[in-house]
């Protein structure tokens, strides 16, 4: 079936059916839109290059300046650390 077929048989359904089907496919829509999103950030973050030594995750931010150091804090589990101990690790 191409994809033109497949809107002529989802057009052509009753209303009740349809909204049945679509709200189905907007929970999906939702996910796929979500992991877009945090696969853009990840993305984002990579680039930069800091990644979280605990969790290991990319989505890291600035936090404070302390002793010299620039501290970091990862946003998915919320641990804090410091770039040179991010660099020790690699
Ligand atoms: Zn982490």
């Amino acid at each position: 079936m191409t994809n033109n077929e497949l809107i002529d048989v989802l057009k052509n359904k009753k209303d009740e059916e349809f909204i049945t089907i679509i709200r189905h496919f907007k929970n999906r829509i939702k996910q796929i839109e979500k992991k877009e999103k945090l696969d853009a950030i990840d993305k984002k973050f990579k680039e930069k290059g800091m990644q979280c030594p605990n969790c290991k995750s990319y989505w890291c931010v600035k936090n404070v300046f302390k002793n010299n150091k620039q501290k970091y804090l990862c946003k998915d589990c919320k641990s804090s650390f410091d770039a040179l101990r991010n660099h020790f690790l690699h």
